[in-house]
């Protein structure tokens, strides 16, 4: 059993979060960085005792997702689409919080200048060349997983409150189409019928 270099996961781990996700991109190692971190400072969520904000819905989630616990399915992972590589992670039980964001140095990102070189190297193999350009992600990932944490991220405290815990709610018919609706979801419109967001959008 061999830790991987840089971070404190078991090979085996890695695999299981990659063989999750379907395939070892540079999103995934970033996100795989920020699950191990979190996970040793907050702890695994089993149920709903972290709940983490994410404000991105690229690749790195899916890492978050396993190895941290907090999921889509359970509620305690929150969406913000504000296109950041930024996370927050809230413990229910003391309210300790943390937000961990890319770290810019210049107006770059960090990582973005960690692998500037091989971004250069990978424009000038042909797209075609997939063993060339398989070399040059495979470099690419090593060094997100090698390099020291507090150089690629920010920590800071969360910016927000933490949210609320997921609610069972019960489901009302929709006045257009009939279809059940989380009742916290009902809109109304023009008409002061309550109706689903789908149907509300096809109105305008
Ligand atoms: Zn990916
Ligand atoms: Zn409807």
């Amino acid at each position: 059993m061999t830790l991987v270099c840089g971070c404190g996961l078991l090979r085996e781990e890695v695999d299981a979060v990659v063989s999750f996700h379907g395939h070892f991109c540079v999103g995934l190692a970033i996100g795989i960085r920020v699950g191990e971190w979190v996970c040793r400072e907050f702890g695994y969520s089993e149920d709903e005792e972290l709940v983490s904000v994410v404000e991105t819905d690229m690749c790195a989630v899916d890492a978050i997702q396993f190895l941290v616990g907090c999921t889509f399915g359970k509620g305690n992972l929150i969406f913000l689409d504000y296109g950041k590589n930024a996370y927050s992670f809230f413990r229910r039980s003391d309210g300790k919080n943390i937000r961990i964001a890319g770290r810019v140095v210049d107006g770059v990102g960090f990582v973005a200048k960690l692998l500037a070189d091989l971004k250069e190297r990978q424009r000038k193999i042909d797209a075609a060349d997939i063993e060339g350009q398989n070399q040059i992600r495979k470099i690419m990932i090593e060094r997100i997983m090698q390099t020291n944490f507090d150089n690629m991220f920010t920590i800071m405290p969360a910016r927000i409150p933490i949210p609320e815990k997921a609610r069972i709610h019960k489901s009302l018919p929709c006045e257009k189409c009939g279809e059940l609706v989380m009742e916290t979801r009902l809109q109304k419109n023009k008409k002061g019928k309550n109706i689903c967001k789908e149907c509300l959008l096809n109105e305008e």
